[in-house]
């Protein structure tokens, strides 16, 4: 079998194999070879010390900050590849990170301390694949199992409990049931690793293709870092959760669309809208995303109506095409998933029209785009400061409104009768 792989790739192999070093492809870039997708980046693994890697590469751009941890960072062409020497990783004490790691010799061993089976493959573009552990038969049967004791594996780094549910959600895997169980069963100990690295796996589970089974399946762990959840798992509002969940698989897998239908439904039908917001505010989700997701959140409850000028208000109000639309998109699922919510698919369907119109025909929502700016209010004899301001909003709002056309002669004598 051989697999696609980038020049630069091979030419680092290469490079360590010449300097007598071992060196294999490893991790998610063969996963994903295997499975005929493209790897968004390629990792290797090699017998080398971190020392003698750099002594390889030494006339290319090197970043060392992974050292301690064998990895080094080259870049070839502009391409980084992360090379990190065989280790095993040592005890760990606080189920997150080894308290110290051993480099080794030997691939297998390197191969033995990682997470997934369907991660822990190596590939050679001259020997082929290495695969201790049934990984390819893993990928084949579309299957996510730890390699060794799932418990153990668990115990060791809670955080593998969400990789692998981020795998189900992002590649439709089932979880092999003795690793399910083990999930289940260790699920406490999330609460033990850092919400920097749980914001990174969830936002992936939330990203996922197959996002509802693993939602529906995993609520319980879950909640583990999500305690907001909770009201709305009660008996009472649980389909509520599962409205929310379909809400949440309809939408493109955009960041801000799942957190917001995710919020929408804990501020509507669970622990409140304060609760949401401590949720996002508590996970500390990136400062444009959370911004994103807050205003869909706030906005999602007013509906989007079929008409120009409301419409207009909106562009103005929410900062442009974008989010309005993203609002849309939201508004659709939400018209679909809850038969309560107070708009329907064939309003929103209006709205979709007449938001085109208003693109195609560029019509004025925004100061950017009004025909006068304050510099002409000045030359007016407008004084500087708040005047000019408060003048070309109100000019804005008559052009939204359809009283004033947005011509630069219009507004003018418009803003000279009323200074
Ligand atoms: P992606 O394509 O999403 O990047 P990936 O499998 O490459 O998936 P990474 O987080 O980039 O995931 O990790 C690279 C590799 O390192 C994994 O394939 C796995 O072999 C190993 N690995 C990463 N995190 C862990 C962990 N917490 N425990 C054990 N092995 C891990
Ligand atoms: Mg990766």
């Amino acid at each position: 079998m051989k697999l696609q792989m980038p020049d630069y790739v091979k030419k680092a192999i290469l490079c360590l194999e010449h300097h007598g070093f071992e060196a294999y492809a490893v991790g998610g870039c063969v996963r994903d070879s295997l499975a005929g997708r493209t790897p968004h980046d390629w990792d290797l693994c090699t017998s080398a010390q971190p020392a003698q890697v750099i002594d390889c590469f030494a006339e290319r751009p090197i970043v060392k900050t992974g050292m301690r941890h064998g990895t080094i960072l080259v870049v070839f062409d502009g391409m980084p590849l992360e090379i990190t020497t065989y280790r095993i990783d040592g005890e760990y004490s606080d189920c997150r990170r080894p308290d110290q790691v051993r480099f080794t010799k030997k691939i297998e061993e390197d191969l033995r301390r990682r997470d997934f089976t369907i991660n822990a493959m190596a590939y050679h573009p001259h020997l082929g694949l290495i695969d201790p552990f049934g990984g390819q038969q893993d990928l084949n049967l579309r299957l996510v199992r730890c390699v060794g004791e799932p418990h153990k594996r668990f115990e060791e780094d809670a955080l593998r409990i969400l990789r692998g549910l981020r795998f189900a959600s992002q590649l439709g895997f089932l979880i092999h049931p003795e690793t399910r169980q083990a999930m289940l069963d260790t699920r406490e100990r999330l609460k033990q690793i850092s919400l920097e690295r749980i914001l990174m796996e969830w936002n992936g589970i939330l990203q996922g293709n197959y996002l509802s089974k693993v939602l529906i399946e995993n609520t319980s762990i879950i909640e583990v870092f999500l305690p907001e959840l909770r009201p709305l798992l009660s008996k009472e509002q649980r389909r509520y959760w599962m409205s929310t969940i379909f809400a949440m698989s309809i939408v493109p897998n955009a960041l801000h669309l799942r957190w917001a239908l995710l919020l929408y439904g804990i501020s509507e039908y669970g622990a409140g809208y304060k609760a949401a917001l401590q949720a996002l505010n508590r996970l500390r989700l990136e400062r444009r995303e959370a911004k994103a997701t807050e205003l869909l959140l706030v906005e999602a409850r007013v509906p989007l109506e079929p008409d120009s000028v409301s419409l207009k208000r909106r562009l103005y109000q929410m900062g442009g095409m974008e989010p309005v639309r993203a609002l849309l998109v939201l508004q659709k699922a939400l018209a679909r998933a809850f038969p309560n919510f107070n708009t329907d698919e064939e309003k929103l369907k209006q709205v979709q029209r007449i938001l085109e119109q208003i693109q195609e025909s560029g019509q004025c929502f925004s100061l950017r785009t009004l025909a006068v700016n304050g510099r002409d209010l000045q030359e007016l004899g407008y004084a500087e400061g708040p005047a000019v301001g408060i003048c070309l909003h109100q000019l804005l709002q008559l052009v939204i409104e359809g009283t004033l056309e947005n011509r630069k002669d219009v507004l003018l004598e418009y803003a000279k009768d009323h200074m």
